[in-house]
C-alpha cells in the first residue's frame, strides 16, 4: 500500500458539525477488493475509523476501537443506503455512517449489491 491509494473526501453539514471529512485507505489484500479503512473527522476533535465490509447488502461499518461496535447502513435495491443501526440514526435519521456509505459508493470504492 502506499499513500497514492488514499482516497479522500467531505460530508455534507450536519447540524452539528459544519465542516466533516473522510478518507479510505483500500486493504491491500486481493482477495477482498473494495474493502479497506474509513476514518471521519468531524469538526477539531470528532475523529472514528472503522473496518469497512459489504455484506448482503449491507455496509458494515467496524469501529476500530477497544469496544469494536459494529454498525449496519442498509441499502435499497439500487445500492442507495436507506438506514443505519447506530443510535444517532434512530434518533436523528440520518447518521454518518449513512453519509459516509453514500460517498464511498458515489466514488466507486464499495458497491452495496
Ligand atoms: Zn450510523
Amino acid at each position: 500500500m502506499s499513500v497514492l491509494d488514499i482516497v479522500t473526501g467531505q460530508l455534507p453539514a450536519s447540524k452539528s458539525h459544519a465542516a466533516r471529512r473522510w478518507a479510505f485507505v483500500p486493504t491491500s489484500e486481493p482477495t477482498k477488493p473494495g474493502l479497506g479503512t474509513l476514518t471521519i473527522v468531524q469538526g477539531k476533535r470528532d475523529l472514528d475509523s472503522y473496518g469497512i465490509d459489504v455484506e448482503a447488502g449491507e455496509v458494515l461499518f467496524c469501529k476500530l476501537d477497544a469496544a469494536a461496535d459494529v454498525y449496519g447502513v442498509a441499502c435499497d435495491r439500487a445500492g442507495r443506503p436507506v438506514k443505519c443501526t447506530c443510535d444517532g440514526f434512530h434518533f436523528k435519521r440520518t447518521c454518518k455512517h449513512c453519509d459516509a456509505a453514500k460517498e464511498l459508493i458515489r466514488e466507486g470504492l464499495i458497491a452495496a449489491r
